[in-house]
């Protein structure tokens, strides 16, 4: 009886794209990488293994690695391709083979015309262009092809619908979580893969990215190395120092006490499952690792929520009523101040903490949680429209952070410039009812002061190399 991916539709992380029965003179089933870029706890990996050892089949991991990607710049491949030797190692641990491609060699159809695989699996990804790239392989595929979400320990389209805020989406994530939030087999393929003879596949250890066309002036980000055993290594760092003061540090700047696992959760060198699981077991006291779990299970999940639900996430069109409406109504109150794009990009403010936040983002490819909120509202303060404000949030951030261009962006850029998952506040100039955030007020809330000064040695230390 041949496998029929139909079998799965009962299973909330998959979706079927192009039915049918797994194709019985097929050489393997192909897992295609795309955001999931690790081999632990990667339920499309399982699910690809499952299928291979139950039809007998091998099973090959494609990666193709291209430059596309708005505002995606050497910052950002730097890091993937750091992530490619334990991506590789943990495939041979699992006996799957690997079948890398760089551009201009990296179509996933040309992959399939050679290999001739009986299935392909892939995993998902909310943005725009990936899903884009998944609905033309599901028409121009000959073969079944299903997708699993890999990315949020809740599949997300179990959610159904966009969620206003953290209040509505927690009890509905809570209410699955049991189901989702246990280990992962991490089985193995039984048959090995042998690549025929004249297939190419590119090394590790090339030159990836040699003759694309990338921005290069975002050079490599100091402070983060990519890979999934770097992103362990971190994570073993923040539970035996951090994670026991996450709660009462995590809104303070000056301190290292969050976890910095944003890069390695964006590029899926690390799963949200194994950090989770990570937090779960440590002996930290319940309300840290409740708190860490808001943020990276709820605060998290409601982002991959408002990019998989709303086709406007990346603008103000995405923001709700009542806060499109306010912001229109205070469209046109003078600004004290404007400044350009450059002048914000070169972090030439008259605000020290509002620099030292764009500096840290430029110069470490990451900044604190608690001054993005800030650094977001003053570009709304300081920009002619709330439309320009929310295209140059967007653009900084998605060209600086190295976990730029996922839905937690998107979703924090709406939150501060458009009342996403917000409510209306006191009604003032530009601002209308959108919360607002006071230099003043923030700077009262942790020192400030501390914070620039240690950005302003990174700043000297960096320029005396
Ligand atoms: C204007 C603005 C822009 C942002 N841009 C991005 C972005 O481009 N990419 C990105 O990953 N995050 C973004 N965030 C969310 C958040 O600031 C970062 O995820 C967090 O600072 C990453 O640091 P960490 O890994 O040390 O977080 P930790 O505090 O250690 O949290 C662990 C994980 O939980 C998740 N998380 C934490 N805070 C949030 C949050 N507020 N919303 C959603 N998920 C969260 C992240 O995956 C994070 O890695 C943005 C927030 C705002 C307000």
């Amino acid at each position: 009886m041949p496998f029929s991916l139909e079998s799965l539709c009962s299973d909330p992380r998959a979706c079927v794209r192009r039915g049918g029965a797994a194709d019985p003179e097929g050489t393997c089933v192909l897992y295609w990488v795309e955001r999931a870029q690790r081999a632990l706890d990667n339920p499309a990996l399982d699910l690809a293994i499952r299928i291979g050892n139950e039809i007998g089949k091998p099973v090959v991991a494609f990666l193709g690695l291209a430059p596309r990607g708005p505002y995606a710049n050497l910052r950002h491949y730097q890091f993937l391709t750091e992530g490619l030797a334990d991506l590789a190692a943990g495939l041979r641990q699992r006996n799957v083979g690997f079948l890398l491609r760089s551009w201009p060699e990296h179509s996933l159809l040309r992959a399939c015309e050679e290999l001739r695989p009986s299935l392909v699996v892939g995993d998902e990804n909310p943005l725009r262009e990936p899903e884009r790239w998944r609905e033309k392989a599901a028409r121009a595929l000959r073969v079944p092809f299903c997708t699993v979400d890999a990315d949020a320990i809740v599949p997300s389209r179990l959610m159904e619908k966009q969620q206003y805020s953290a209040r509505t989406i927690r009890p509905r994530i809570h209410a699955r979580l049991g189901e989702f939030l246990v280990p992962s087999e991490n089985p193995s393929a039984r048959r090995r893969w042998k690549p025929p003879a004249k297939l190419t596949s590119r090394s590790i250890a090339d030159d990836l990215l040699d003759g694309w066309k990338i921005p290069r002036s975002v050079g490599p980000a100091s402070t983060f190395r990519g890979g999934t055993r770097e992103g362990l290594r971190l994570l073993r760092e923040f539970i035996a120092r951090k994670l026991g003061d996450y709660a009462d540090r995590r809104n303070h700047p000056e301190f290292d006490g969050t976890s910095r696992l944003s890069p390695y959760l964006h590029f899926g060198q690390l799963g949200p499952l194994t950090v989770a699981l990570a937090v779960q077991r440590a002996s930290a006291p319940t309300e840290q690792k409740e708190a860490f779990l808001e943020q990276l299970i709820v605060r998290r999940e409601l982002a991959v929520n408002f990019v998989r639900f709303n086709p406007d996430y990346d603008s103000l069109d995405g923001a709700p009523a009542w806060a499109r409406r306010t912001l229109a109504e205070h469209s046109r109150d003078p600004r004290e101040t404007i400044y350009s794009e450059k002048q914000l990009e070169n972090a030439e403010t008259h605000d020290l903490l509002w620099n030292a936040a764009q500096k840290q983002m430029t110069i470490t490819g990451w900044m604190h949680n608690y001054l993005r909120m800030y650094w977001a509202k003053k570009i709304l303060e300081w920009t002619r429209s709330p439309e320009e404000a929310f295209q140059i949030a967007v653009r900084l951030n998605d060209t600086y952070e190295l976990d730029g261009r996922d839905p937690n962006g998107y979703e924090g850029i709406a939150w501060a410039i458009a009342g996403k998952s917000d409510r209306p506040w006191f009604e003032r100039p530009i601002f209308g009812t959108i919360r607002y955030m006071s230099a003043g007020g923030v700077s009262r809330k942790f020192d400030a002061r501390g914070y620039i000064r240690q950005i302003e040695k990174m700043e000297r230390s960096r320029g005396e190399r």
